[in-house]
């Protein structure tokens, strides 16, 4: 297979031998691509500029019997002001992981695409943490994780008051179903989640919220994609060191 160009953001660098990186890039064309960026960490190499963090470019690469490897790049967008925040990084590193852990690869995503590259923008204008915590849910619509909030997962009538949320189940519970043991979700809260999916990030217009409702809002988010992703995310940690700075 001959060479092949795609427009994409970086989504996970490391680093990997003396002087490559192993980079993991989200593509408008083919979705998630692991590739190897050979010499990459040498100053003087081209890729140099290219392969950093949130970097949005125009790469080419070349098929190889294993991986891909990164021949050339052009750098469309930097996103310096992100690197240049630690809460704006902290929160960047956190919606790029999800991405990364969420999508497979060469599965292409063309609205996970053009969200990061939009979320990305507005990151250093918005609250990170509301930005972060939107685009979170806005991911796992698109990928197909989001969970049921409008009917009871279990015998699919409609949901009133008190609702219950089983992570089993992917979603809400009414109270005429086994909820033993299930925590109970506020109105409020699946609301909020609803309102933070159709977001539009070209024009996010100003929205309150109080911080009860703000802070089960996250929480549930939290344990939810524990339970999807059977792992914690690695940039919660630098969340929670960052968010202790502040
Ligand atoms: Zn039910």
């Amino acid at each position: 297979m001959a060479q092949y160009q795609i427009e994409a953001i970086l989504v996970a660098v490391r680093d990997w031998g003396d002087a490559d990186k192993m980079v993991t890039l989200f593509s408008r064309e083919h979705g998630k691509i692991i590739a190897f960026a050979n010499g990459a960490r040498r100053p003087k190499s081209p890729l140099a500029g290219g392969m950093q963090m949130f970097t949005h470019l125009e790469v080419t690469l070349a098929p190889g019997k294993n991986s891909d490897s990164v021949k050339q790049c052009e750098i469309k967008h930097a996103f310096r002001q992100i690197q240049e925040d630690f809460n704006c990084m902290a929160y960047g590193s956190f919606i790029a992981e999800l991405t990364a852990e969420l999508c497979p690869e060469r599965q292409p995503e063309p609205q996970v695409f053009d969200l990061l590259l939009e979320v990305f923008h507005i990151l250093t204008l918005r609250n990170p943490r509301m930005v972060a915590l939107a685009s979170a849910w806005q991911l796992l619509a698109i990928t197909g994780y989001y969970p049921e909030f409008e009917s009871c997962t279990v015998c699919g009538q409609e949901l009133y008051s008190p609702v219950y949320f089983s992570f089993k189940d992917g979603g809400c519970v009414c109270s005429q179903c086994e909820h033993y043991g299930l925590s109970e979700i506020d109105k409020k809260t699946s609301d909020f989640i609803k309102c933070l999916l159709h977001i539009d990030w070209r024009n996010p217009g100003v929205f309150t919220v109080n911080g009860t409702v703000l802070i089960q809002t996250e929480k549930l988010l939290m344990s939810y994609l524990m339970h999807c992703l059977d792992k914690p995310l690695k940039s919660m940690n630098f969340i929670k060191q960052v968010s202790s700075l502040l």
